[in-house]
């Protein structure tokens, strides 16, 4: 039996909770078995849940207990009846020119394909599925295709390299891997085969086959017994049925993998119940994007964005969804304006990043596209500064610029206003209010005291349950989750965002950065750690800092401060600029150009404290020209002085 509301019924649901977005939240959490019960029918379950939350075991939470659901169900099939003719996924590359709009039956028709093909190589519910692939159309059906057969998919970004994609693969142990020859990025190739190659070969775990789609534009071998082309296989399986597979709705859907203060990436595991409503309800509630509409996320398949409003959220929402390869300045800063007035986007989400880059071109772009179809630009990943959130307003001409916060752990929005519940101002510099569901307090780190007062500043913290759609739990490692993110508050089972925060009169936050090693360039989140280590291992790199530095365009840059084995020499400026160029070259290839320092300075001593630990809050500041503030616990203060002099070169 499938409960399936009609959308008139999904409109009821939202205008009876218009009334105020306070009283929509405190019932969110005070009575949230109701609350959420609601929300569960704006999907299909194949055996409905019989409880909402089980909440037994904190701080692991279980959503719609007893139900029975399919994620590629709600984003694809159960739209055919209604809409099987309207655009679903519209793939625009600007570097191969190819535009191509598959309906919903178009879509359906090929994730049945690639499903088939993978239940061939014997993928079952529960098999992992790795997926290394650029911005096309068919990591999209891979992605499907595995919740279709209740496969978990692991999407690794394509900007990691091989060392990467290697702890990746050997933590997932994925049965067959998804992957393509290569991208394009500004028109120059990026090679993924080899890269692929080289991680398998890594990696203690090897998969039994790979899928190649073949984009022609890198010449490869093909591993015999392994490799399969993605097209001869695809036009065996032309007319195939796949149905989908009925799963709880705790099996997990995927696992996407983010960076931590240590050296070996967290695999986030997400559920398939929680997670399919948490984004069924973020449609109407929080980007109103209506059925039938244009979805426009700007992410890259392998960010938890783009998983969740690239392919999933505006599916289920029985949107079209546009996935983009190309960047946002090519062939010209106008490229985005026109595929909205084009596609005519409802409601496009990007990154900070990519405004502060279109900041910097022709501002009568903005005014040449019709952008009237446009209701809200969504913006989050990094901090949104006031200039550049005031400039894309006025370009827009006052349309809804929506900050909101969130992390790859969530799944979806933590804060940002709600216009789909009550219409709110945003305000400049904050992503908004807690979000329905989310129990956000402010604590004090020393004490873990909650912090009621406005504007103290705190550890933002939410109170367990997380709500649907959050992570379960780390792939594999369920003790790590919960001293992770469960263990850091002072005498308190809170989840801990890691992030500083103040909280105004009116309830909107600001944030005010990390409180571990985790950098954020270009809105992507990297550890400290995990640069280190690869930087350190070049034969002559002794020891060396990691920190965030400030950077107008990307927000954050990694910046190094290394002390060399062999630092004979290193007095020629051609010496060192000779060692910085390995040692980027080492962080390429192993992690990828995304981790790349923007500099390695030399150094003959790190500052520490007597006791040895690293004082890189005291080099971030002095890199960014701020006071290093007391430093009476430092055991070497030439150190610091040797980091300000680089500095200022
Ligand atoms: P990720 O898991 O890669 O999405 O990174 C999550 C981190 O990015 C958060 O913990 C914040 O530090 C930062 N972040 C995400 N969205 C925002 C935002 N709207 N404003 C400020 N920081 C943000």
């Amino acid at each position: 039996m499938l409960v399936r509301p009609r959308n008139t019924e999904i409109i009821h649901i939202v205008r009876t909770h218009m009334a105020s977005f306070v009283d929509f939240h405190a019932r969110s959490v005070n009575d949230r078995d109701a609350f959420w019960a609601e929300q569960a029918k704006l999907v299909d379950w194949n055996v409905a849940p019989k409880q909402v939350c089980d909440y037994s075991n904190p701080p692991f939470a279980k959503w719609f207990v007893g139900g029975e659901t399919n994620l590629c169900h709600n984003a694809v099939d159960r739209h055919l009846k209604d809409r099987a003719d309207q655009a679903a996924l519209i793939f625009v590359s600007t570097e191969t020119d190819q535009e191509k709009t598959y309906t919903y039956r178009d879509l359906h028709a090929e994730v049945q394909r690639m499903a088939a093909i993978l239940r061939d190589l014997g993928v079952l519910k529960g098999d992992r599925v790795l997926i290394y692939m650029p911005m096309v159309a068919e990591a999209a059906f891979a992605m499907l295709a595995c919740a279709r057969l209740g496969a978990i998919h692991s999407v690794v970004f394509g900007g990691f390299a091989s060392h990467s994609l290697a702890t990746r693969i050997e933590d997932a142990s994925p049965k067959v891997i998804v992957s393509a020859d290569a991208g394009l990025r500004a028109g120059k190739c990026v090679p993924y085969k080899p890269l692929l190659d080289e991680a398998i070969k890594l990696s203690a775990h090897k998969p039994t086959n790979v899928i190649m789609v073949n984009r022609k534009l890198a010449e490869f071998t093909p591993v015999p017994g392994r490799d399969l082309d993605y097209d001869t296989e695809r036009v065996k399986h032309m007319d195939a049925v796949v149905p989908c597979e009925w799963v709880e709705s705790t099996h997990p859907s995927y696992t996407l993998y983010t960076s931590g203060t240590t050296g070996k990436p967290k695999g986030v595991q997400r559920d398939t119940g929680g997670y399919t409503v948490a984004l069924a309800a973020s449609m109407p509630y929080i980007f109103e994007g209506q059925p039938g509409g244009t979805f426009f996320c700007t992410s890259d398949i392998g960010w938890v964005v783009g998983h969740s409003y690239i392919i999933y959220g505006p599916l289920i929402g029985g949107m079209a969804t546009i996935l983009y390869e190309g960047l946002p300045i090519r062939p010209d800063g106008g490229i985005w304006w026109r595929l909205v007035e084009k596609y005519k986007v409802n409601v496009m989400f990007s990154a900070p990043t990519a405004i502060r880059v279109l900041k910097k071109q022709d501002p009568a772009l903005l005014s040449k596209y019709d952008l009237s179809s446009l209701q809200a630009l969504f913006l989050a990943g990094e901090p949104l500064d006031e200039p550049t959130a005031k400039w894309i307003s006025e370009g827009l001409n006052g349309k809804a610029i929506i900050d909101n916060y969130w992390q790859t752990e969530t799944g979806w929005p933590i804060l940002s206003i709600c216009n789909g519940v009550e219409k709110a101002p945003s305000k400049f510099g904050s992503p908004g209010k807690a979000i329905y569901g989310y129990s956000v307090k402010l604590v004090d780190d020393q004490t873990g005291e909650e912090l009621l007062g406005a504007n103290q500043k705190g550890v933002l913290t939410i109170e367990g349950p997380l709500p649907p759609g959050n992570l379960q739990t780390l792939w594999g490692d369920d003790d790590r989750f919960v001293k992770t993110y469960w263990k850091t508050v002072p005498g308190k089972l809170v989840y801990s965002t890691f992030d500083w925060a103040v909280r105004d009169e009116e309830g909107y936050y600001f944030i005010l950065g990390r409180t571990d090693d985790v950098i954020n360039v270009a809105g992507h989140r990297l550890g400290t750690r995990e640069i280190e280590e690869s930087i350190s291992s070049h034969p002559n790199i002794a020891e060396v800092a990691v920190v965030g530095v400030a950077d107008q365009l990307k927000g954050q840059v990694a910046m190094a401060f290394a002390i060399a084995k062999d630092s004979s020499g290193l007095t020629e400026l051609a010496a060192r600029l000779k060692l910085e160029g390995e040692v980027m070259k080492v962080v390429d290839a192993q992690l990828g150009a995304v981790a790349r320092p923007s500099r390695v300075f030399f150094v003959t001593a790190l500052p520490k404290t007597r006791s040895g630990k690293l004082l890189r809050r005291a080099i971030q500041a002095v890199a960014e020209g701020r006071d290093p503030g007391d430093l009476t616990t430092m055991d070497d203060p030439t150190a610091l002085q040797q980091i300000a002099e680089l500095i200022k070169g």
